[in-house]
């Protein structure tokens, strides 16, 4: 068994932004980090490729304490810039001495309960009050740089950052015979794509027959590319094979006002966005407009904001949608089909599957049973307390497995949450409890939309941060008067650490 230098107690597994945000507020104890890869930044630095920007305003995705240089330029940041103002942080609050690259968490043990499952179960949250244990309960089993052997570290407290996005692809499953197995041409995941240069990245597309399959952000941003690598006269179009379709907004401002205001308000204002969507957009003339509501795509965080140039290039025939229901290959290309009976056939050089990734599969690949099993319940969500504990799994946190429109501020103010419950400052609710309010959440997205499964609280996230100011004794209103209170958009800044009920009262 190897000791880390100074025996932390706590290990933060992954260093996006989830991980650095928990480094940060838990940095008291001086935790160790553990990521995977060479770099800080996540999805920012492996799930991005040359257009890939923020779809999230500067100001809303910028820690309370370290803002952006720049935080008043509306333009989006690319990836890079992201990655520049992690490294800003990382080192503002000195927190490259707690990460370690390159070091790949394979295994994490439960060691509190004698090593039996059924001990695991008897160590429950609030057993004792104290999130930190006060002894070892997990082993956390890493392989580091080009090593093959697994150093095993013991800790008192876990968070698991590893992030929803990255490492492991979502891959359609297709009919037997009919996989990219039979396809003379290329398939890449949109994973593998991200790791081409600019150069190799056109050469892919450039004056090729290009399948991009999806429509979500990743997969419109293709499109993009492939038209821009098409230019000319021995440009090919690229097709954008569509399942579901998803509401996509043209930029940040609706009827003039910053689309942001609609929802992060505590009176929310939805339903002529979609009017409005369909005046500005050629929705109609493509095929494209969905048939559910707008707000079921903002309320489960699967709204793009469209690349300037995406339809002018579909105008200009570079950019082509298809619908179906069911993508097979053939060995020149793809076939199509609708509702079962409807099959076209299309010829294709490259297929991109911008299909997502399996953020459940890569969290439970380390996870031990029976912990394994209770990550997802049955209804396919993640039942985690306050967005971040799950009630069975003693001594562990999850943060950056629910999502808003800012996954940062989302991130961080869990985070900060989870800093006041190590410290003692607060302690949860009993099991039952916990459990009970998570089924209330789980219904209210259910309710909201039909795809619930992603774990989305943009329409309530108002309301989630009123809980967890409440459990630190923060003012859950934080605003300076009523109006605002109303009709101010909540953002990052209102949840700087200096709204506490007790200095409010101490005044
Ligand atoms: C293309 C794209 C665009 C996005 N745009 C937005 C946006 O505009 N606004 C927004 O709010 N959100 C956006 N998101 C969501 C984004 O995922 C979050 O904003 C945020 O960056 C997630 O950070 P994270 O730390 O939770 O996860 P990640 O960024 O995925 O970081 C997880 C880290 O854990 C590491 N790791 C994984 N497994 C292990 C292991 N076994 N051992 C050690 N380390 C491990 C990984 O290498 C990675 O560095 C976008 C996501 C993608 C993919």
């Amino acid at each position: 068994m190897v000791k880390v230098q100074g025996k932390p107690r706590v290990a933060i597994i992954g260093g996006g932004i989830s991980g650095l945000a928990a480094a940060k507020e838990l940095r008291d104890l001086e935790p160790v980090v553990f990521e995977a890869t060479d770099s800080i930044g996540g999805v920012w630095k492996h799930c991005s490729f040359r257009t890939t920007r923020l779809q999230t305003p500067r100001p809303d995705y910028e820690f309370t304490d370290h803002q952006w240089d720049d935080r008043n330029d509306p333009t989006f940041p690319t990836h890079t810039e992201i990655l520049n103002y992690l490294h800003g942080f990382a080192t503002r609050f000195d927190l490259w001495k707690l990460i370690r690259l390159r070091a790949k968490v394979v295994e994490v043990r439960f060691i509190g309960g004698g090593g039996s499952a059924a001990g695991c179960f008897t160590e429950m949250w609030g057993e004792n009050g104290k999130a930190i244990a006060d002894r070892p309960v997990w082993e956390v089993g890493v392989v580091t740089g080009d090593s093959d052997s697994v150093q095993r570290f013991e800790f008192e407290f876990v968070v698991m950052c590893m992030g929803k996005y990255g490492d492991v692809a979502n891959i359609p499953r297709f009919p037997d015979g009919k996989g990219p197995e039979i396809f003379q041409g290329q398939v890449l995941h949109t994973m593998d794509y991200c790791k081409l240069d600019q150069e190799a990245a056109t050469r892919l597309m450039k004056g090729k027959k290009v399948v991009v399959v999806g429509y979500k952000k990743s997969a419109i941003d293709l499109a993009v590319e492939c038209a821009e690598a098409n230019q000319g006269a021995d440009g090919e179009p690229c097709t954008m094979v569509i399942r579901t379709l998803h509401w996509t907004v043209p930029s940040y401002s609706i009827w003039g006002l910053p689309f942001f205001l609609f929802f992060s308000t505590r009176k929310g204002v939805s339903k002529f966005i979609e009017s409005y969507l369909a005046w500005k957009l050629p929705l109609d003339k493509y095929g494209l407009r969905p048939d559910h509501p707008f707000l079921e795509d903002y309320a489960s965080c699967q709204m793009a904001i469209l690349p300037e140039n995406f339809f002018a290039e579909a105008d200009r025939g570079l950019i082509r949608f298809k619908r179906a229901n069911q993508l097979c290959f053939w060995e020149g290309g793809v076939t199509l089909e609708s509702d079962g009976n409807d099959c076209t056939k299309l010829e294709a050089d490259v297929v991109l599957l911008a299909t997502g990734y399996d953020g459940k599969t890569k969290l439970t690949s380390v996870l031990p049973g029976p912990y394994r099993g209770l990550v997802v319940d049955s209804s396919g969500v993640m039942p985690l307390y306050r967005g971040t504990i799950h009630p069975l799994i003693p001594h562990m946190a999850f943060v950056g497995y629910i999502e808003s429109v800012s996954n940062l501020h989302t991130s961080e103010l869990r985070c900060k949450w989870l800093g006041s419950l190590v410290k003692g400052e607060f302690e949860l609710p009993a099991v039952e409890e916990m459990f009970r309010q998570i089924r209330e959440e789980v219904d209210v997205m259910k309710r909201t939309t039909r795809f619930y499964r992603r774990h989305c609280i943009s329409t309530f996230s108002i309301a989630h941060s009123d809980g967890m100011c409440q459990d630190m004794g923060w003012r859950s209103w934080r605003k300076t008067n009523w109006f605002a209170e109303a009709f101010a958009a909540y953002g990052n800044q209102d949840y700087i650490e200096n709204g506490r009920q007790e200095e409010e009262d101490d005044e």
